[in-house]
């Protein structure tokens, strides 16, 4: 295909990492490491990807950062990595170093009163499992359900909020499988931007998502660093390269692991 994003090439991405001795892998979990389920405390690594990912973990060189729309008291459950690499949660809000230390950003009260109305009316007005309150954000699930009741559930949630989510501090984000009212002040983007500074330019980085939230952070890398969709299928992206899950993930994964073994 003559536009991005390309299909993997490992020659091209070897090519890609050599000059970078110094190199920084960030990770989406749902959906990029982990395939979806209706049970959101129900997901798991893909089982060919999860060895490379150890492997990766097990080196200083290599250990990845996850960047998830997730608490990070959700990833602390669902990531069965030991240790833990660096986490950072609710887009951005969170951050959990890897030593344990916690670095999270403040929410403003203005959030705070709106996330305790939208929590009262959704816990009346929706079904409690479609529903699901982070420290930052309530998300809204309808994975699963009928395209009627889906849409039916989204205008509920737009009709009721859509005019009170600027004094609130919050924004309504898509999701695949739902809508998040969520504090407007996190993207995925501030967590790339905040390791990319840190990092320096002699730093190659790589962000691997799969979802519109991803696209943000797609776009504050600057090349060669590299922006990779994971996805079952193509679609319009920032990403220069498209991996499908699991096998070419697990594939991008265990090149980026060779040079920690020199
Ligand atoms: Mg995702």
């Amino acid at each position: 295909m003559s536009t991005p994003p390309y299909q993997l090439n490992t020659e091209w991405l070897r090519r890609q990492l050599d000059p970078f001795p110094a190199r920084k892998l960030l990770l989406d979990f749902d959906g990029t490491l982990a395939p979806f389920a209706v049970d959101r405390m129900s997901v798991n690594i893909y089982p060919d990807v999860l060895p490379v990912l150890e492997r990766l973990n097990n080196n200083p060189r290599t250990r990845p950062t996850i960047i998830s729309g997730r608490t990070i008291a959700d990833l602390e459950r669902l990531i069965p990595l030991t240790p833990l690499p660096e986490l950072w949660g609710s887009h951005g809000l969170e951050r959990r170093h890897a030593d344990g230390s916690r670095a999270d950003r403040p929410l403003t009260s203005a959030f705070l009163t709106g996330f305790h109305e939208i929590a009262q009316w959704a816990g009346t007005a929706l079904p409690a499992e479609a529903v699901e309150h982070k420290a930052t954000g309530i998300a809204f699930h309808w994975r699963g359900r009928e395209a009627v009741e889906a849409a039916a559930m989204r205008e509920r949630i737009d009709t009721e909020w859509s005019h009170h989510l600027e004094a609130f501090d919050m924004v309504c984000h898509e999701f695949d499988g739902g809508v998040e009212l969520r504090f407007e002040k996190g993207t995925k983007a501030d967590a790339v931007r905040v390791i990319r500074d840190e990092s320096g330019p002699e730093v190659l980085l790589a962000y691997l998502g799969d979802d519109w939230t991803d696209e943000d952070a797609f776009a504050a890398l600057n090349p060669p660093s590299l922006a990779v969709l994971v996805r079952p299928e193509r679609r319009p992206t920032a990403a220069q390269l498209w991996l499908k899950p699991p096998e070419e993930l697990a594939t991008f994964l265990t090149i980026w692991g060779e040079f920690g073994d020199v």
